[in-house]
């Protein structure tokens, strides 16, 4: 926790809020604070600063905030990803949230378990928790959407293609002839697979939609893996 992420609840006024949980324990156990220590916090959907620890105690600590600064710039990539298994969506959740991706949607695919749509990690205050270990680790206070579609035909041909105006849109397909681009200045919407790889049916189907397929070269990467390698090369992190 590089940042403690304050909700709505977590604040007693405009100048004070309330830590407790993880974040309490967090700031006590590994960061080792006390009254009159700061640490870096910031307001979900708003700006960051400082918290000042002003009162510790077994179960909570209360901070007095300045909240000067601007979240970092959202990374402008709309992310299509073939639902992974329970283990792997709680890290790819985490990973894309530090890395600065706001508009997530879960889709289905032939080689999508269906057992894997019942995970509990799919109920809201699990996506936020995740989504929130992301924008804690990388001191971001801007909260992504996810947008669930277990018909993957439908959102296809429905709605993809509205995430298509005005911005290329790549499928990341081993095997492809194109290379996945590099260092885009715009927008962009990118489709992963599953584990077990879109199958041709679906890649057909996405590119009708208008996208491209590329690949990242000879490795087949695991999803957890292709995502972070994928985004680092379509866009410059450094800024
Ligand atoms: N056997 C599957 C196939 O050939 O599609 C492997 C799927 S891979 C484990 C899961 C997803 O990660 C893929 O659907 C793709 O979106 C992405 N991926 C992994 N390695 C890739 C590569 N070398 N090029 C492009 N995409 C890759």
């Amino acid at each position: 926790m590089n940042l403690a992420l304050l909700s709505e609840q977590d604040l007693l006024d405009d100048h004070r809020a309330r830590l407790t949980g993880r974040r309490r324990d967090h700031l006590v156990d590994v960061l080792r604070a006390g009254e009159g220590d700061t640490l870096p916090v910031g307001v979900e959907d708003g700006p960051m600063g400082t918290g000042t620890v002003t009162c510790l105690t077994d179960t909570s600590a209360e901070l007095r905030l300045e909240l000067d600064q601007s979240p970092p710039p959202p990374l402008p990539l709309t992310l299509i990803l073939a639902m992974p298994r329970p283990k792997m969506f709680r890290r790819v959740l985490q990973t894309v949230a530090a890395l600065g991706v706001k508009d997530i949607w879960l889709i289905n695919s032939y080689k999508v378990e269906k057992s894997f749509w019942q995970t509990p990690s799919l109920q809201p205050g699990h996506l936020r928790e995740n989504l929130t270990l992301g924008l804690e680790q990388a001191m971001d206070t801007r909260m992504p959407q996810v947008h669930i579609r277990q018909r993957f035909k439908p959102f296809v041909e429905d709605e993809l293609p509205a995430l298509l105006r005005d911005r290329p849109g790549l499928v990341a397909h081993p095997g492809t002839s194109t290379p996945c681009p590099v260092h885009l200045q715009r927008p962009a919407t990118l489709c992963i697979g599953p584990e077990g790889g879109f199958i041709p049916y679906e890649v057909e189907k996405l590119e009708e939609a208008g996208c491209q397929s590329v690949h990242l070269g000879p490795r087949i990467l695991r999803v957890e893996t292709a995502v972070p390698v994928l985004i680092g090369r379509l866009y410059d992190l450094c800024g």
